[in-house]
C-alpha cells in the first residue's frame, strides 16, 4: 500500500502573525530537531528521524518526516505553527493579497486558508469569512483567536446567497474559493474506485462540479474584483475550473489540457496532498465580466 500511496511528509507553516520562521526553526532545534537549511529539489523532502528543512517553494513552510505529531507541542499549542499540507497552502499563497486588502474567502471552515490569507496581508485589512456550517464555523473561530487572526468577519451564510453589490463588499479585490469537493485528493480519503458504485459516484461528482461552478460564477460578481483563487482537495478532471493565469513555472504537476496554467498535486509527484488550484485574474480591474 505504500508504494500506491507514498506517505506526504509533514508540512507545518510558521504562523508569521505571531512569530518569524527564524525564531521557530531556532526553537525546533532547541527541541532537539536538526535543520538542513531549504530544501532545493524533491528528494530533499523525504527526511528520516528528527530533521527537517525549508521547503523549496514557500519560505513559511517546514518539513518534517511523516507522522511527526505536532498536536502536543508548543508552538503549535500556541497558534505559532499550524500544521497544514503543502498542497492546501498554494491557494493563499498565489493569491498573495497585499497588507490592507478587502478579501472574501467564500467557503473558509475550518480556517487555515483564512489564517495563512491573514499572515500574507500582515493581519491589516478585512477578511470576510463565509460558511455554511455552524460548527465548523465555531471551531474556526477557536483556531483563529489562536493564531492571533484580527483581520476577520465570519458569517455563518451561503455564499451563493451574498450579495456582491452590497456596500461592505464594494473594496473586495480578492476572492479565495475553496469549495466543498469530493475530498479525493486527501490521501487518507481516497476510495477504492474500482469497488465503488460507479453510478452514484458519478452523480455525486456531477452534483459537485455543478455547485462548485455557480460559486465560481458567483465569485467573479464583485465588482472590484482583481484576482480570484479557485482550489479543490480532488484529482477529478470533472471538478476542476478554468484559469487565466500561469502559475509557479517549476511546479511539476499541471492541470491537464488545455488547462495547464492550473496546478496539480499529488502525493507521488510533489509529495502533497492531491489538489488542483487555479488563478484567474482581471488586468483593468474595471467592469463586471459577463458571465
Ligand atoms: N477553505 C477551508 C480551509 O482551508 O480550512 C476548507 C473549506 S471546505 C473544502 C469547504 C467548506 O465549504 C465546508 O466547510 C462547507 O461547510 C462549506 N460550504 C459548502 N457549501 C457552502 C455554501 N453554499 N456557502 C458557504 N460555504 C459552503
Amino acid at each position: 500500500e505504500d508504494l500506491l500511496r507514498p506517505a506526504s511528509s509533514r508540512y507545518v507553516r510558521v504562523n508569521t502573525v505571531k512569530t518569524t520562521v527564524e525564531d521557530a526553526v531556532d526553537y525546533l532545534k532547541r527541541d532537539g530537531f536538526s535543520y538542513l537549511g531549504q530544501a532545493s529539489r524533491l528528494e530533499d523532502l523525504t527526511l528520516k528521524e528528527k530533521y527537517f528543512v525549508m521547503d523549496m517553494h514557500l519560505p513559511e513552510l517546514l518539513v518534517f518526516p511523516p507522522n511527526t505529531d505536532f498536536h502536543d507541542h508548543f508552538l503549535y499549542k500556541a497558534g505559532h505553527i499550524i500544521l497544514q499540507d503543502k498542497a492546501s497552502c498554494l491557494p493563499a499563497y498565489l493569491l498573495n493579497p497585499p497588507a490592507g486588502a478587502h478579501i472574501i474567502d467564500a467557503c473558509a471552515a475550518p480556517g487555515n486558508k483564512t489564517s495563512h490569507l491573514a499572515a500574507i496581508m500582515k493581519n491589516k485589512g478585512k477578511l470576510f469569512a463565509f460558511d455554511l456550517d455552524a460548527k465548523r464555523l465555531s471551531t474556526m473561530a477557536t483556531l483563529l483567536l489562536r493564531s492571533g487572526v484580527t483581520c476577520h468577519q465570519l458569517a455563518n451564510q451561503d455564499f451563493l446567497k451574498v450579495d456582491p453589490d452590497s456596500p461592505q463588499f464594494k473594496d473586495v479585490e480578492y476572492v479565495l474559493l475553496d469549495p466543498s469537493c469530493s475530498g479525493s485528493g486527501m490521501v487518507c480519503l481516497r476510495d477504492d474506485a474500482s469497488s465503488a458504485d460507479q453510478e452514484k459516484v458519478k452523480a455525486r461528482l456531477a452534483a459537485l462540479a455543478c455547485f462548485q461552478l455557480r460559486c465560481l460564477n458567483h465569485g467573479l460578481k464583485f465588482p472590484r474584483l482583481k484576482r480570484l483563487v479557485y482550489s479543490t482537495c480532488s484529482i477529478h478532471s470533472q471538478e476542476t475550473r478554468e484559469s487565466l493565469v500561469n502559475l509557479l513555472s517549476q511546479w511539476p504537476e499541471r492541470g491537464l489540457e488545455p488547462l495547464t496554467q492550473c496546478l496539480r498535486a499529488n502525493p507521488a509527484k510533489t509529495r502533497t496532498h492531491g489538489f488542483f488550484v487555479a488563478l484567474l485574474e482581471k488586468h483593468n480591474g474595471a467592469g463586471r465580466k459577463k458571465q
